[in-house]
């Protein structure tokens, strides 16, 4: 990084690369401290099950409120944790407050929700992770059945063995496994058979126009059909009007995520909207 400031490797680079070069860099600068002045906030939103209609789960996801009073994206800030290993830091206080959340909403007399926890490749290769999951079932308190982590499909293919070991260790304390952004990857289907998996998430590009691009309908139906035949559940992500639901439930998909229901919320806000729902 260093070296594209010096003249000789300055024109190597692209101006909008360096531009973005330069954005990370105080990315990074600024994300120091940030948990430790309590920046970091955990959002939820909710994931509802069409065969039992009834929210059933949420999605943990994390956003940066600045103290300037900007609220930053994680797909603007994660990327950036990701370079620097600061994603680790970061990715154990996710797990750790989204696990202390879903304790504190049972005692609150909340139906048991299961919590997912989006996990980069790097928490992965890090040699404490599965040593960090079991501490924080320990000592939140969670029954691990109402854990799930989330990995990208993107993410198999880099390094699949190091999952299918590191995923049955954890899946044996009774934790589910979801892979996000079904569709987008690589992944081939001899590993989606092989690895210790319980539920995938059809991408939202998929869902955009699934009521009106036959094309999309077809590989909805496809990923759904896929995922049953393998003893998978298939949620659907992004889905943001009733007739995506529709569709949805006319080809089988178990649950679904999105805007329609539910825009990610504070945990207070998740909590009152779960009472009035689910009296
Ligand atoms: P993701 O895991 O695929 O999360 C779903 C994203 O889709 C979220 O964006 C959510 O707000 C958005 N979304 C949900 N429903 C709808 C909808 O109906 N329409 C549209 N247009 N969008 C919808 P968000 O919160 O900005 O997160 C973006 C990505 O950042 C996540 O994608 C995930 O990959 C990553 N991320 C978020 N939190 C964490 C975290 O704690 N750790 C790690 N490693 N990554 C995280
Ligand atoms: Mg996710
Ligand atoms: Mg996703
Ligand atoms: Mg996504």
């Amino acid at each position: 990084y260093a070296k594209s400031n010096t003249k000789g490797k300055h024109q190597f680079f692209d101006p909008a690369m360096d531009e973005q070069l330069k954005r990370r860099l105080n990315v990074i600068k600024e994300l120091k401290g940030a948990l430790e002045n309590d920046e970091m906030v955990l959002f939820y939103q909710p994931q509802y099950c069409l065969k039992t209609n009834q929210y059933i789960g949420v999605e943990a996801l994390v956003r940066w409120f600045k103290p300037d009073g900007t609220i930053i994206s994680p797909m603007d800030f994660i990327p950036a944790a990701e370079d620097s290993g600061q994603i680790v830091h970061i990715g154990e206080w996710v797990l750790k407050t989204a696990c202390e959340q879903q304790v504190k909403w049972t005692q609150e007399g909340l139906p048991p929700l299961r919590v997912a926890v989006n996990i980069s490749m790097r928490q992965f290769k890090d040699p404490n992770f599965i040593d960090y999951v079991h501490e924080t079932i320990q000592s939140t308190g969670i029954n691990p059945k109402y854990l799930e982590l989330e990995i990208t499909e993107s993410m198999l293919t880099e390094d699949a063995m190091v999952f299918i070991d590191q995923l049955s260790m954890l899946r044996l304390d009774g934790i589910t496994v979801a892979i996000d952004d079904f569709g987008t990857g690589y992944s081939s289907l001899s590993y989606l058979q092989r690895l210790p998996v319980d539920r995938v998430k059809i991408d939202r590009s998929f869902i955009r126009r699934v009521e009106s691009n036959q094309g999309d309908k077809t590989i909805v139906s496809l990923i759904i059909k896929m995922g049953h035949e393998l003893n998978l559940q298939v949620i659907a992500e992004g889905v943001e009007d009733q007739e995506q639901t529709d569709v949805l439930v006319e080809l089988g998909c178990d649950e679904v995520q999105g805007f329609f229901y539910a825009k990610p919320m504070h945990a207070n806000d998740l909590k009152e909207l779960l009472l009035k729902k689910q009296p």
